[in-house]
C-alpha cells in the first residue's frame, strides 16, 4: 500500500520463540463462557454465548503501564484465554476448528462495568464498555493447537487473587466457539478469540498492577499509572 495518505499502524503480538509477529485483525470476544461467571453477574448459564468486539488497535502487550481510563470509576478484569486463529474459514466444522488454530496467549478482558451496566439497562451497546483504548492485554503467543483440559486461570490484582478457574469449565469448549464464530463471519488470519472469564471478575484501580495468568502460557499484565 503506496498510495495511504497517511501511515497506518498494524497491531501486532509477540510470539513466543520467533522473531516474527502475529498481525492482528479483530479481536472476537465470547460473552459469559463460564457458568458460575454467568451467576454472578445474574444471567442466565444455560443460554448460548454471545460474541462482541473490541478493535484490533485495543491490544497492549504484556509488561505495560496505561492510564487510568476516562468515563468510568469501575474497571473490571476479565482473565481469558485468547486464541489466534491462523486459517481463516466460514462455517467451519467443530471437528476441523483446531486446524484453523496458531496459537494461545493469555489475555485480559477490560470492561468499564459501570458503563456496561448502564448500557445494559437501556439496551445501548456495549462498545463504549468493551471496546476502549487499551482495553486487551495480551501476552505473548505460544504456538501450539491444543490446550490441556486440565489448565488452570487465574487473576491476581497486586497479588491477592481474584479470579480462578479451569478451562475444562467452559460451557463452550474452544471448538464449538470457533464453529459457531465462523457461522456469523468469514474467519482469517490474524483474527484472535477471547473465549470468556471464570467468576471472580472485579475492580482494578489507579496504582494496581493486574496479572492472568495460564498454566503452560506467558502472563499478561499491566500496571495502572497512580
Ligand atoms: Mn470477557
Amino acid at each position: 500500500m503506496t498510495n495511504l495518505i497517511f501511515p497506518m499502524p498494524i497491531p501486532s503480538l509477540e510470539i513466543s520463540d520467533s522473531v516474527l509477529r502475529f498481525p492482528v485483525r479483530r479481536i472476537f470476544c465470547v460473552g459469559r463462557n463460564y457458568a458460575e461467571h454467568a451467576r454472578e453477574l445474574g444471567n442466565d448459564e444455560r443460554a448460548p454465548p454471545f460474541f462482541f468486539t473490541k478493535p484490533a488497535s485495543a491490544i497492549v502487550p504484556s509488561g505495560t503501564t496505561l492510564p487510568y481510563p476516562p468515563r468510568t470509576q469501575e474497571v473490571h478484569h476479565e482473565a481469558e484465554l485468547v486464541v489466534a486463529i491462523g486459517k481463516g474459514g466460514h462455517n467451519i466444522n467443530t471437528n476441523k476448528a483446531i486446524d484453523h488454530i496458531f496459537g494461545f496467549a493469555a489475555g485480559n478482558d477490560l470492561t468499564r462495568r459501570d458503563l456496561q451496566t448502564a448500557a445494559k439497562l437501556q439496551r445501548h451497546p456495549w462498545d463504549m464498555s468493551k471496546g476502549f483504548d487499551n482495553s486487551a492485554i495480551i501476552g505473548l503467543i505460544l504456538q501450539k493447537q491444543k490446550m490441556p483440559q486440565e489448565t488452570s486461570i487465574r487473576c491476581t490484582v497486586d497479588g491477592k487473587l481474584r479470579q480462578t478457574g479451569q478451562i475444562s469449565q467452559m460451557t463452550w469448549p474452544i471448538a464449538d466457539i470457533i464453529a459457531a464464530l465462523s457461522s456469523y463471519v468469514t474467519l482469517a488470519p490474524g483474527d484472535l478469540i477471547m473465549t470468556g472469564t471464570p467468576a471472580g471478575v472485579g475492580a482494578v484501580g489507579p496504582g494496581q498492577t493486574c496479572s492472568v495468568d495460564i498454566e503452560g502460557l506467558s502472563s499478561a499484565v499491566f500496571t495502572y499509572v497512580s
